[in-house]
């Protein structure tokens, strides 16, 4: 008999550490490899709010805190909510974990039961299907076509919604694709969720500062008859490069953030005190280098989609936010490379293209759409240049 738990066989490693180990055995290797992989931003933390955390640890901010966040955090969030998006919530309707991973898992261990359905439109961030079937229920993936800009359309989720559906993600912008959903798209799927109240829906707002082309950010707890129904994710890692210092937090129902705070009583207890004392301050502190940031992003994705676009049997929408494009290499499936592998699927394109030319992406069946691969562009504009001068030569030794 396995020592291993039935709900930890459920899940699947993640598929991007394949990748990512390759091209760390080749970087050991001594190759020069460049990574187009990671998830986070490549800016460092404000100032300001490192020197919050300094502060935090010399006035003895170092004790357990409250379990899911203390007051100063949530009246932050709550502050967040009403001047950003203009939602209402009180302190405790406010949850506060080590990073919004860490709350989404709360909030499924929390409420979900063997047989309940999460509808997960994809491409999709990889840790939602794996978290759902952890708790012991079912993920129901939506396929988004790049001709629907990867997006969910009201027809197809209504077509999947059953009895026993109990929650819907929704991903603005996303990962892994950069696509951001208009308010009218959104009010779109709101007609189908009015319809069904026994659906719940999880909004990852995690790169809500990230957007470009003027895009307007609208969050589906903005409309009011559907707000109660919804648990809104979002946190200080991308917006104000702290991935680093775990921090993510959730606004929704009373009595789903009493549950979530009773898994982390008997599971984490309260995220780091200083970490918390450094998202006041993010939260709370000027907010300026956002748009800068964002400005730097954007002439990054610019550049990408430019270069990706230029090169033949590559495709790619140019999407209005995150730090991530989604390219179709369907054009290049079929055809072998130097050695003479054939390339049949996305993965063995992104693995002949870190073999050959050195550059690490992650294939698109990773988000669970196949014929794609996508780039992180959160790196210097010059890693960006040699890294879009190798895919071109490589996809130009294909034949
Ligand atoms: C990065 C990310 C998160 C959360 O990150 P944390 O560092 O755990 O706060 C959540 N959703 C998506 C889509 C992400 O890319």
């Amino acid at each position: 008999m396995s020592i291993i738990s039935d709900s930890l066989k459920r899940i699947k490693p993640s598929p991007t550490i394949a990748v990512s180990q390759k091209a760390k055995e080749l970087k050991a290797a001594g190759k020069d490899v460049i990574g187009l992989g990671a998830g986070e931003p490549d800016f460092d933390t404000p100032e300001n709010i490192k020197n919050a955390a300094i502060k935090a640890i010399k006035g003895g901010d170092t004790k357990y805190t409250t379990v899911d966040g203390t007051n100063a955090l949530k009246e932050a969030i709550v502050k967040k909510f009403k001047r950003e998006n203009n939602i209402n919530y009180t302190v405790d309707q406010i949850t506060v974990g080590a990073g919004g991973k860490h709350v989404i898992y709360n909030l499924m261990m929390a409420t979900l039961n063997k047989g309940d359905e999460v509808i997960i439109p994809a491409p999709y961030w990889v840790s939602y299907p794996d978290i759902v079937l952890l708790a012991g229920a079912n993920p129901v993936v939506i396929e988004c076509s790049e001709e629907q800009g990867f997006k969910l359309s009201a027809k197809d989720l209504e077509s999947k919604i059953n009895n026993n559906t109990k929650w819907v993600i929704l991903n603005s912008p996303s990962n892994p694709t950069g696509a951001c959903y208009s308010e009218q798209e959104i009010k779109n799927l709101s007609q189908v969720l009015k319809r069904n109240p026994h659906v719940n829906i999880l909004s990852d707002d995690i790169y809500e500062h990230i957007t470009y082309d003027g895009f307007k950010f609208f969050t589906i707890a903005q409309i009011p008859e559907i707000k109660n129904k919804v648990v809104t994710m979002n946190g200080v890692s991308k917006s104000y490069a702290m991935t680093g210092w775990r921090i993510g937090y959730a606004a929704g129902d009373k009595e789903i953030i009493k549950a979530i705070a009773k898994i982390q009583s008997q599971s984490t207890t309260n995220p780091s005190s200083i970490s918390q004392a450094a998202a006041v301050e993010a939260l709370n502190g000027k907010q300026d280098f956002i748009s800068v940031r964002a400005k730097a992003f954007q002439e990054r994705r610019d550049f990408v989609v430019n270069s990706l676009n230029a090169i033949e049997g590559i495709n790619c929408i140019k999407p209005n936010g995150a730090f991530y494009v989604f390219p179709s290499c369907k054009g290049l499936i079929g055809k072998k490379d130097k050695n003479g592998k054939k390339i049949t699927s996305d993965t063995d394109f992104v693995e002949s293209l870190l073999e050959n030319n050195e550059v690490a992406v992650v294939q698109g069946s990773a988000f669970g759409l196949e014929g794609f691969f996508r780039i992180s562009y959160a790196t210097s504009m010059d890693k960006l240049q040699e890294a879009m001068k190798r895919i071109k030569l490589f996809c130009e030794s294909l034949n």
